[in-house]
Formats: C-alpha cells, sequence, structure tokens
C-alpha cells in the first residue's frame, strides 16, 4: 500500500464506522480482561454466552477465585482450552489480588506477567481500557495488514510494529478495531468480499482483484506465499 493510499483508507472505514467497539461484552477492566483471557482461539459470540453468567456470579477477581477451579471450569466449559484458560484466569486473579490490590495494572510489563496474558491480550486492554494506541494483531488484522499491503509481515510482531509505524497517528486508538471488524465482515478469510469493499481502491490485493475482474477473472486473493495464517488470538502463531 503506497504512503499516500494509507490515509483515505482509514478515512473511509472510520467514516463507516465513527465509534469501533469491541464485541466482548464486559462492564469493568476486570471483566475485559478475563474475556480477553477466555477469547483466545474463540469466538466473541461465544466468549460472551460464558462471561453472560460467569461475571453475573463473579464480577471481580475476589469473587472468582472464589469460584474454584471445579466451579469455573463448569462455566467455561463451552470455550476452547477451557481448562487452561480456567487455571489461568484464577492464578490471574491471585496475582491481581495479592500485586495490584485487586485492579488491572496498566503496565505492559505488569500484564505480561499475568498466567494466560501474552502481548495480544495486553494490546487490548491498554488499548480498550486505557485508551492507548497498541496494535493487537488477532487473526483479521495479520490476513488484512497483509492482504492490503498496510503493514506486511510474517509474524504478529512484525505486523504489530508495521502498523505502529504506519498507521497515521488520529487513526491509532481505533485502528484493529477498524481492521477485526473489517475482517470479520468483508475481508473473510476464505472468500473476500472485494465488490462489496469500501477500501478497496487503497488495498494492493483489492487493486489486483480489480483488474483481473476488468480482465474477465474474478478470483478471490489468498495470502501471499511466505504469509502462515495465525489463530484467533494472534500469539501462537
Ligand atoms: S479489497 Fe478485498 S482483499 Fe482488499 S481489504 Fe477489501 S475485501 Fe480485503
Amino acid at each position: 500500500m503506497q504512503p499516500e493510499s494509507i490515509e483515505p483508507f482509514f478515512a473511509t472505514l472510520a467514516k463507516a464506522n465513527p465509534h469501533p467497539q469491541s464485541e466482548l461484552q464486559y462492564s469493568s477492566v476486570f471483566e475485559l480482561l478475563a474475556a480477553v483471557l477466555l477469547s483466545a482461539q474463540a469466538t466473541d459470540v461465544g466468549v460472551n454466552k460464558a462471561t453472560r453468567q460467569l461475571f453475573a456470579l463473579a464480577p471481580t477477581p475476589h469473587k472468582m477465585l472464589a469460584l474454584g477451579q471445579d466451579r469455573l471450569t463448569e462455566l467455561v466449559r463451552t470455550i476452547g482450552l477451557f481448562r487452561t484458560k480456567a487455571r489461568n484466569l484464577l492464578a490471574t486473579c491471585r496475582i491481581l489480588i495479592e500485586q495490584h490490590g485487586g485492579q488491572v495494572p496498566r503496565s505492559r510489563a505488569a500484564l505480561e506477567a499475568l498466567p494466560g496474558v501474552g502481548r495480544k491480550t495486553a494490546n487490548v486492554v491498554l488499548n480498550v481500557a486505557f485508551g492507548e494506541p497498541t496494535m493487537a494483531v488477532d487473526t483479521h488484522v495479520f490476513r488484512i495488514s497483509n492482504r492490503t499491503g498496510l503493514a506486511p509481515g510474517r509474524n504478529p510482531l512484525q505486523v504489530e510494529e508495521r502498523l505502529l509505524q504506519r498507521v497515521p497517528a488520529h487513526y491509532a486508538v481505533d485502528a484493529h478495531h477498524w481492521l477485526i471488524l473489517h475482517g470479520r465482515y468483508v475481508c473473510l478469510a476464505r472468500a473476500p468480499r472485494c465488490a462489496a469493499c469500501a477500501v478497496r481502491t487503497w488495498c494492493d490485493e483489492g487493486r489486483a482483484w480489480a483488474a483481473k475482474s476488468a480482465a474477465g477473472a474474478t478470483a478471490a486473493p489468498t495470502m501471499k506465499p511466505g504469509t502462515k495464517q495465525v489463530n484467533n488470538d494472534g500469539e501462537a502463531g
């Protein structure tokens, strides 16, 4: 993607959705942290289904810890990797209580020291809860960054670093939300909807699609050779 295309690319996404939000449901920073921790390799819809009851019973680290391993495991058993996630969530609650006065810390180092919290989860919490211009690279952000040429990279960290370099400051706080939502509803993994895509003009693959389309071939773009798909937490590669 040419540097001059980045501004109109984001301006178009921003115009369509001026206040993008996470689709995870939460009502406190602790619930956000718990929901993101539970969301690795799971859909937001599936996580929301489980956390509705979980957060009603345990909206704080103390109450979550009081549930105990067996009860918590039962409550999140519909979410992938639920046993490990339940164990990590309880261990995280213990640290929040013992080291952070029951609050979610605002520092990246302290967040990443929590069990089950990796770079992507820390980026989401820093961005959504604290308004910091971080770039959480999940499978959607990774795919779109490569397809569009906005921030090509072979792994989530490379993509994150390029996004931090290339996204204009005035779009930085909302950028990862726009990219996630665009990936979820338009730039789909297997069949991107280039024909209906509002940012096609500035997208590398979109322009290639348009040229092929004009020539009579309408094959959808695929991942470029050398890039690999990442799972939904964007951290395991
Ligand atoms: S033009 Fe196609 S490949 Fe580019 S962002 Fe839109 S849907 Fe994705």
